[in-house]
């Protein structure tokens, strides 16, 4: 899937396939289904950004319904691991969790840990939402600008 920047109009927002299909596969669509998350894995060609990886939750990270929180160290095994196979090439990218809603959008909740992402990592990190429909909200933020990106018209 490739969306614009929605930071940067000379740039694009790339996300594979593969990736697609897990976040897919990790939605809401039961009324008894916990929020799913994880982090996003991915590399920085000058300001395009390409998410080619995530993580799916682990034991340790609490769920419920209406939130998830990433508390397993997993993640960041993972992260550092992907980081180290690629030669510093994959990086960690971004966020990406569900709702239990049709039409995604951040709640104040994402758009403040979202901001403390971005004031502690200072690059342009994507954000990822999905809905229980194939609705997904994607963005990107940098410092305290969080922006929803929008699917390139072809
Ligand atoms: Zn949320």
């Amino acid at each position: 899937m490739m969306l614009q920047h929605p930071l940067i109009s000379t740039a694009r927002l790339l996300i594979d396939d593969a990736v697609l299909e897990v976040v897919m596969g990790n939605r809401q669509l039961k009324s008894t289904d916990a929020e799913s998350g994880g982090i996003l894995l991915g590399l920085r060609r000058d300001d395009h950004l390409h998410v080619t990886g995530l993580t799916t939750p682990y034991p340790d990270d609490k769920r419920s319904r209406t939130s998830f929180q990433r508390k397993d160290k997993g993640h960041q095994a993972r992260a550092l691991a992907g980081w180290l196979n690629s030669g510093g090439v994959v990086d960690y990218i971004g966020e990406w969790h569900s709702h239990p809603e049709r039409h995604p959008s951040p709640s104040p909740i994402d758009s403040r840990e979202w901001n403390s992402i971005c004031l502690f990592q200072r690059k342009p990190m994507v954000f990822l939402i999905a809905g229980t429909l194939a609705q997904l909200w994607l963005g990107v933020g940098h410092n305290r600008d969080i922006r929803q990106a929008l699917p390139l018209l072809a």
